[in-house]
């Protein structure tokens, strides 16, 4: 394993050393073991395009022996026996862990996914930090109520009982941070857990397993299962004895996972999907704001965010004055190594995912978009990763792939609206409702926007906020569920109702 670093960066000696030493197994039952057909798969430094480590690939044995440890942990202790403060305290030292673990954690986070260190440092870990502690404070305060019923005598109450065994299945953009977001509530809420990471990003699920070990949860709670979509992927969506998928990721697997959910034993499925989200600038925008905010909504994490700000829609009076803003930010802006001090973008995830970015460039030159800025893969010292300038299209076709569809790339689709019919009809019309942002100092005009829009999430001058207790989740194609906050205690539950007749 050769890892080239940028000019004066060296790594931590825990960062090495996991690299170097960790097995890179699987975690079932509490122990790390070897897959079952001893099969590998690599990872990739996406900044330079060179192998990380090797680690193993789970196959449909795999995935049944973890279901039997999840089973087993499940029902016969002593995970069932703990209570919801107990199961928080754990929750609670395993955020501690990650904590102390911080730096190492998100150096293998850039050196996996790509994303800017100071992003991983600084965001990532300390929000999937703030997710465990979030849930662990919920634990023990899982309700159910009581029902006043019209039959005399009878006394009906309800209770929140876990789901049993549930499958996480996790992308590769915020690759620890998904760990978070579905491990945590999942684990507060008393079930087991197989966790599936993109086998784009493995790294800290696989660290995450040893800390969640260290930490004491018993064996089988969580079982880490590393593997490409197909087999392992497909393998926890078909077991009769998973009763639950939580997936993040493109809305054609999602299609797919509750397609074979439905034909194995109709497990629960919450899916958060893709999104193509429309960020509109009003004339009466604090424009300063809006531009750096309307750059950074879709061009943070290269573009590789389900709710990039990708439609960018401008009132015609500032259009000019918006584009001239955006050309400006891209200039002072640095793409490069996520280890590079100062960087602000990374690279893509993947030689596959760059080449299926330009398809979308290339698509929507051909269309008739201009390419205001930007639109090309960047050679150089950075030519061995995968590296794409900020890309700004402009356009009045909304029939266009590069406006209709999800490209998790820097890319941006900006168009000029003139009026408010106009502006809400454009904004609705494509398939997915997963985010939206406004930028206007109307407040009236602005919450108008907020309740017509169809999307999940609404930001008003601001852009890309989250927090562990704020419901977040899609309309339309974007998926259902929601995740974080209270919200997501209901995708990990089901309700019991009680009969006591007095
Ligand atoms: P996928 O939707 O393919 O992957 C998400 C997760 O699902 C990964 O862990 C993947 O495994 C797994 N998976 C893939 N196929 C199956 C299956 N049949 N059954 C069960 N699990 C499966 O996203 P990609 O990584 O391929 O990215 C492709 C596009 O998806 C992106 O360009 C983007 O448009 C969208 N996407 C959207 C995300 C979002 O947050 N909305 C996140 C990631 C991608 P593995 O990766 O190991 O094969």
């Amino acid at each position: 394993m050769g890892i080239s670093l940028p000019p004066d960066v060296t790594l931590q000696p825990a960062t090495v050393n996991f690299l170097r030493t960790s097995p890179k197994k699987l975690l079932i039952g509490g122990e790390w073991v070897a897959p079952a057909r001893f099969e590998t798969f690599a990872t990739f430094n996406p900044a330079t395009g060179e192998e990380l480590a090797q680690t193993a690939l789970a196959g449909p044995e795999d995935v049944d022996r973890a279901v039997q440890a999840a089973r087993d942990a499940f029902e016969n202790g002593p995970w069932d026996k703990l209570n919801g403060e107990e199961r928080g305290r754990l929750l609670w030292k395993l955020a501690d862990l990650i904590e102390t673990h911080a730096d190492e954690l998100a150096e293998l986070e850039t050196l996996d996914n790509g994303k800017p260190l100071r992003v991983a440092r600084n965001g990532d870990v300390p929000f999937a930090v703030r997710h465990f502690r979030y849930y662990a404070g919920l634990a023990g305060k899982i309700e159910g109520s009581t029902i006043p019923v019209s039959i005399p005598n009878q006394f009906v109450y309800t209770r929140r009982e876990p789901m049993g065994v549930v499958g996480l299945i996790i992308p590769w953009n915020f690759p620890l941070l998904m760990c978070a977001w579905k491990l945590a509530p999942a684990l507060a809420c008393g079930n087991t857990a197989l966790l599936k990471p993109a086998e784009e990003t493995p790294l800290t699920a696989l660290r995450l397993g040893e800390l969640i070990t260290e930490a004491g949860f018993p064996p089988g709670v969580v079982n880490i299962l590393t593997g490409p979509g197909v087999p392992t992927g497909a393998a926890i969506v078909a077991h009769m004895g998973v009763d639950k998928v939580a997936f993040t990721g493109s809305t054609e697997v999602g299609r797919e996972i509750m397609k074979n959910a439905a034909l194995s034993n109709l497990k629960r499925v919450s899916l958060e999907l893709g999104g193509k989200s429309p960020n509109v600038i009003f004339a009466d925008a604090n424009l300063s704001k809006a531009v750096r905010g309307a750059f950074w909504a879709v061009f943070s994490t290269s573009g590789q965010e389900c709710v990039a700000g990708s439609r960018l829609f401008i009132e015609r009076a500032v259009y000019e004055q918006v584009l001239e803003g955006l050309s400006a930010e891209a200039q002072k802006i640095r793409v490069g190594s996520g280890l590079t001090p100062k960087v602000h973008i990374g690279p893509l995830i993947s030689e596959h995912q760059l080449e299926r970015v330009l398809g979308y460039i290339a698509s929507g030159r051909s269309g008739g978009a201009q390419v205001f800025k930007g639109g090309e893969r960047l050679g150089g010292e950075l030519a061995s990763g995968y590296f794409l300038s900020p890309t700004i299209f402009t356009h009045q076709d909304d029939s266009l792939a590069i406006v209709q569809e999800e490209i998790f790339g820097p890319v941006v689709a900006a168009t000029a609206f003139d009026d408010w019919d106009e502006l809400v009809q454009r904004a609705n019309a494509v398939r997915y409702g997963l985010a939206a942002g406004v930028w206007t100092q109307d407040i009236s005009k602005a919450h108008r926007f907020a309740h017509t829009v169809k999307a999940g999430t609404v930001w008003i001058n601001g852009y890309g906020y989250f927090d562990a207790a704020a419901p977040f989740g899609g309309y339309k194609e974007s998926g259902f569920g929601r995740e974080m906050g209270q919200a997501a205690m209901e995708l990990y539950t089901q309700v019991k109702t009680i009969w006591v007749g007095l």
